[in-house]
């Protein structure tokens, strides 16, 4: 069973300081006959299908030929699994309670049962999303919250993200302070992939190139413009160096790769997102996304 972040675009107008992709207004976005290649090899087995960016409501037509082919393909019978569809956004296209309310109607009415507005405040207030003026009693996401709920719908998330939480150290975030660099991470497919029970994470970038990696670090796996999901993921688990990653982590695939630096040891347990990008990169495989 997996669950898919579909990222078909790196456009956003929004730019928070701490974009980990470096998504920006002219960002790459799959055009429609990739979307439908890409979707048509997402494994029948896949249990959540989430659209995000970037962000998504910025490129709203690519947005709504994603949810259209999906809903083509669940008809014909395509999943197995009576995927759930999400989309994750920064809400910056909430204006007013009736226009959300109508746009949020409208998405639930053509399948989608989630969609997370993540509240970054202080990036958002500097492209004048003023969450001040959307959030709390009385206000648009909370109003329209409250009657989504109340005619039984489930599905509208707002979720704050701290300013002061720490980042992980790509894309934009790279030029953030020392201090807002996050120190400690797990790594998502040492564990994830290594344990046969629960359901497995994959990425895929707008490029179509599909990864194990949420942060799109390690080299890609392959491209779902062209190949099965399913496929690509039983062939990299059959690739050494990805099956150490997800078996015994980043020192082992570091001393794979013969890029391991003892002087470093603690760090690769410690800090494994921090060492990644550079493990992968004095192997000579290059980051993942640049690939
Ligand atoms: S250690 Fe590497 S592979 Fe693991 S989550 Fe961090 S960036 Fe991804």
């Amino acid at each position: 069973m997996y669950k898919v972040d579909l990222r078909f675009t790196n456009a956003c107008p929004v730019l928070c300081r701490h974009c980990a992709y470096d998504s920006r207004p002219a960002g790459k976005t799959m055009e429609n006959r990739e979307m439908e290649s890409v979707i048509e090899n997402l494994s029948p087995a896949t249990t959540i299908i989430m659209l995000t960016g970037g962000e998504p409501f910025y490129r709203k037509g690519s947005l709504m030929h994603a949810l259209e082919h999906l809903a083509e393909l669940r008809k014909d019978g395509f999943f197995h699994t009576d995927p759930k569809i999400h989309i994750q956004t920064s809400g910056y296209w909430i204006k007013n309670e009736k226009q959300a309310y109508d746009e949020v109607k409208n998405l639930a009415n053509i399948g989608v049962n989630k969609i997370m507005v993540t509240s970054d405040d202080i990036y958002h207030r500097e492209r004048g999303i003023e969450y001040g003026n959307l959030l709390g009693n009385n206000k648009p996401i909370s109003d329209i919250a409250v009657r989504l709920y109340d005619e039984g719908w489930r599905g509208f998330d707002v979720y704050g993200v701290p300013v002061d939480n720490k980042k992980h150290p790509f894309g934009r975030a790279k030029s953030l302070s020392r201090k807002a660099i996050r120190k400690s991470s797990s790594c998502m497919p040492h564990g994830m992939f290594a344990d046969e029970s629960g359901d497995k994470y994959v990425t895929i970038d707008p490029y179509g190139r599909v990864h194990l990696c949420l942060w799109e670090i390690p080299p890609s796996i392959g491209s779902a413009l062209e190949t099965p999901v399913d496929d690509l993921i039983a062939s990299a688990l059959n690739d050494p160096v990805m099956v150490t990653l997800v078996t015994e982590g980043l020192g082992e695939t570091a001393k794979k790769l013969g890029v391991f630096d003892k002087k470093l040891t603690e760090k690769y347990e410690e800090n494994p997102c921090s060492m990644c990008e550079s493990t992968f990169s004095n192997a000579n495989f290059g980051p993942g996304r640049n690939k």
